[in-house]
């Protein structure tokens, strides 16, 4: 008869950390491949970031809920920013200001404070020679992102424009943040585009926009928040008008590494969110 050798003592299982980015639509957010390639490259192997569907009418309750089910913070986007604002217990300067904000970090007490580094994360992705001071910004869209916007860039001292489909939100952002409404084309420096035209795939949607070849031209820069594989058609276009333009994936990686920051403490590698976003440096 063999005596059987001692069990190995096994680690207790690591639990797993949970982030996220809640939106609705949200398939086409490429956050989670971007975040959880970070995540490795940083070795925390017990965390995950996650797509979480949630429409308007269930997000208060279920973004509340997440602390206690191991989260330890979310992105948040399309429609809820402003609804992500509210329902903080606390929001930092820089998210109250903006009136919306695009990252929540869970406490140990479950307490949720509300950041938004879409502000600074489209700073970040400008390209060098386009520093927004001195110069004029036509900003399209007012809702959470355009509000981001808008924020951000007169903070960096331009002069800032800003046009919206619905008039009123964009008068009302306007006033709020220190920027003009327009409402129609205007000659800029620098075009952001933070409507959600573009989204839906119709490759013609951006020429319902006040974009043209006139004013979107050599020496202009035009960055489009909205971001497809290979590009959207809004960004193809500018580049054919001779615009320098930025892919709203290179924001998307500036404000989520600003994002990974707050939630782990640590940098994430950006060359491997680019990677998993297969795109190549600009
Ligand atoms: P939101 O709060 O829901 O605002 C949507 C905006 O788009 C509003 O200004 C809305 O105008 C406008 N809009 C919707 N359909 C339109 C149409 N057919 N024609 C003209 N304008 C239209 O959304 P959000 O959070 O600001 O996000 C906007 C877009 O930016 C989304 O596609 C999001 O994915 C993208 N985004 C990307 C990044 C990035 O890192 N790349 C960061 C933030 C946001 P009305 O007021 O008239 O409804």
């Amino acid at each position: 008869m063999t005596r059987g050798l001692p069990p190995t003592p096994q680690p207790a299982p690591v639990p797993t950390t949970w982030l996220g980015v809640c939106g609705w639509p949200i398939r086409h957010s490429r956050s989670p491949e971007m975040h959880n390639a970070a995540l490795g490259a940083a070795g925390l192997h017990a965390w995950r970031y996650l797509r979480l569907p949630l429409p308007p009418e269930l997000f208060a309750a279920a973004v509340r809920a997440l602390p206690a089910r191991g989260f330890a913070g979310v992105n948040v986007t399309i429609p809820h920013k402003e609804a992500a604002l509210a329902l903080a217990d606390e929001a930092t300067p820089l998210a109250s200001a903006i009136g919306a904000a695009n990252t929540l970090a869970f406490r140990a007490d479950g307490s949720i404070e509300a950041d938004n580094t879409d502000a600074p994360g489209l700073l970040d992705a400008l390209p060098p020679g386009h520093a927004p001071a001195g110069r004029r910004a036509l900003v399209l869209g007012a809702g959470g992102a355009g509000r981001a916007a808008v924020h951000a860039l007169v903070q960096a001292g331009a002069d800032v424009l800003v046009w919206n489909r619905t008039p009123e939100r964009a008068r009302e952002l306007a006033e709020q943040l220190g920027a003009t409404a327009v409402g129609g084309p205007v000659e800029a420096d620098l075009f952001v585009n933070c409507t959600s035209v573009g989204l839906g795939g119709d490759p013609d949607e951006f020429k319902t926009l006040p974009l043209t070849a006139d004013y979107v031209r050599a020496g202009s820069c035009l960055v489009d928040l909205v971001y497809r594989d290979g590009g959207t058609s809004l960004l193809a276009a500018a580049r054919a008008w001779g615009a320098e333009v930025v892919d709203g994936r290179e924001v998307l990686i500036a404000q989520g590494a600003a994002s990974f920051q707050r939630w782990t403490g640590g940098s994430a590698d950006r060359d491997a969110m680019r990677g998993a976003l297969e795109m190549t440096r600009p």
